[in-house]
C-alpha cells in the first residue's frame, strides 16, 4: 500500500481522499479550511500542518483545489509541492483547470524530475461520495500506468487519453456539451410547460426520444419529475453556477485557442454570468431554466426565498 499526500480536502478532495484510505493507502492531508481538515481526519486521513509535512515521505501527491490560481500557488510555492515532495514522486491534480495550467503543470514538473498526470473528474459531490467517478488522465504512458491503481478505488471508469494535458482536454469539450444541452433542456421544458404539458408526462416522453441527455435525465427543470433535480429544492446547488461558469470560460478559451467557432457554449456562458451578477452564483447551474422566461420564472424556484 502507497503513502499519499492530499492537498485540498473539499466537497470533491474529502470523499475521494477517504475512498484512498479505504483502500489501505496512508492519506496524509492538508488543506487551509480547519472544518475541511477534522472531516477528514474523521474519515481516516492523517491530518498535517503544511504541504510540506503532507507529502514528505508520499509517493504520489494529489491535488484538488477550486482554481487555475490555487493550484499554480500549491505547486510552485516556497514550501510547495515541488520545493518539498520526494524525488521522483506522482503528482495528480484532480482540479479543472485550463489548458495552459495543466501545460505548465507537466513542463515544470518535468523540469524538476517529477511524473505529472493531468487527473481531472466528472461525476459531480454524489460521485466522490460513491466512489463512482470518471478520471480522465493525461501524461506520459509510465506516468499514467502508475496513476490508474491509485485512481481506481475512487472511479467508476478511468480513461488513459494519451498525452499531456488531454485529460484536460476531454474535461473541458464534456463539459461544453453538457451546458450547451442543459440550454436546450431548459427552453425545451419551458415550452413544453406554456404549451399545456405536464412536466412529468413530457418527460417521459423526451427521456425515451431524440431530446434525451443527461441534463434532461438529471436536472429536468421542474419539481416533481426527477429525484435529482435541484428544482425539487428550490435550485439548491449540486453543480454551482460559479463552477459552471469557471469550466465553460476555459473551455471557450481553449476553443478561441484552437480557431474554433462556439457561439452556442458563449450563450451558455453568457447566461451563467448573468445569474452571477443577480446573486445566484451559489445556486445549481440548472437555474438558466428560468431565462426562456421574460419575468425569469420557473416552476420550483422563488425569486424572494
Ligand atoms: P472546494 O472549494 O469544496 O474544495 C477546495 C479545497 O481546497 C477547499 O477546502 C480549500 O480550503 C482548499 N484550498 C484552497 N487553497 C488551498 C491551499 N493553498 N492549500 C491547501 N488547500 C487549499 O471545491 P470542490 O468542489 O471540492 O472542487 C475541487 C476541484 O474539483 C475544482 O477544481 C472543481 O472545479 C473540480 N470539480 C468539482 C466538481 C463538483 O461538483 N464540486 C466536479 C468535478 C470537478
Amino acid at each position: 500500500m502507497a503513502v499519499i499526500a492530499w492537498i485540498g480536502l473539499g466537497h470533491m478532495g474529502g470523499p475521494m481522499s477517504a475512498h484512498l484510505v479505504e483502500a489501505g493507502h496512508e492519506v496524509r492531508g492538508f488543506d487551509l479550511d480547519r472544518a475541511a481538515l477534522e472531516a477528514a481526519e474523521a474519515a481516516g486521513v492523517r491530518v498535517r500542518e503544511s504541504i510540506a509535512d503532507a507529502v514528505a515521505g508520499a509517493g504520489a501527491v494529489f491535488t484538488s483545489l477550486p482554481r487555475n490560481e490555487h493550484v499554480r500557488q500549491v505547486y510552485d510555492a516556497t514550501g510547495g509541492v515541488w520545493a518539498t515532495a520526494e524525488p521522483g514522486a506522482l503528482l495528480l491534480d484532480t482540479s479543472t483547470v485550463d489548458v495552459e495550467t495543466s501545460r505548465w503543470c507537466h513542463e515544470q514538473s518535468a523540469a524538476r524530475g517529477f511524473r505529472f498526470v493531468d487527473s481531472p473528474i466528472s461525476g459531480g459531490i454524489p460521485g466522490a461520495i460513491a466512489g463512482s467517478l470518471t478520471f480522465m488522465l493525461g501524461g506520459s504512458a509510465d506516468a499514467v500506468d502508475a496513476a490508474r491503481p491509485l485512481v481506481e478505488p475512487m472511479a467508476g471508469h478511468v480513461f488513459d487519453l494519451g498525452g499531456p494535458t488531454l485529460g484536460i482536454a476531454a474535461k473541458l469539450a464534456n463539459n461544453l456539451m453538457l451546458f450547451v444541452s442543459l440550454l436546450g433542456v431548459a427552453e425545451g421544458a419551458q415550452l413544453a410547460a406554456s404549451l399545456g404539458l405536464d412536466a412529468k408526462r413530457f418527460f417521459e416522453v423526451a427521456s425515451v426520444s431524440s431530446g434525451e441527455s443527461w441534463p434532461l435525465r438529471t436536472w429536468y427543470p421542474a419539481p416533481g419529475v426527477v429525484p435529482t433535480s435541484p428544482a425539487n429544492r428550490g435550485y439548491e446547488a449540486t453543480f454551482t453556477t460559479a463552477l459552471a461558469e469557471k469550466d465553460l470560460s476555459f473551455a471557450l478559451a481553449a476553443a478561441e485557442a484552437s480557431g474554433l467557432r462556439t457561439p452556442a457554449a458563449a450563450i451558455a456562458l453568457e447566461q451563467f454570468r448573468r445569474l452571477i451578477d443577480e446573486g445566484y452564483g451559489g445556486k445549481d447551474a440548472s437555474l438558466v431554466a428560468k431565462f426562456p422566461s421574460p419575468e425569469g420564472r420557473v416552476a420550483g424556484f422563488d425569486p424572494e426565498s
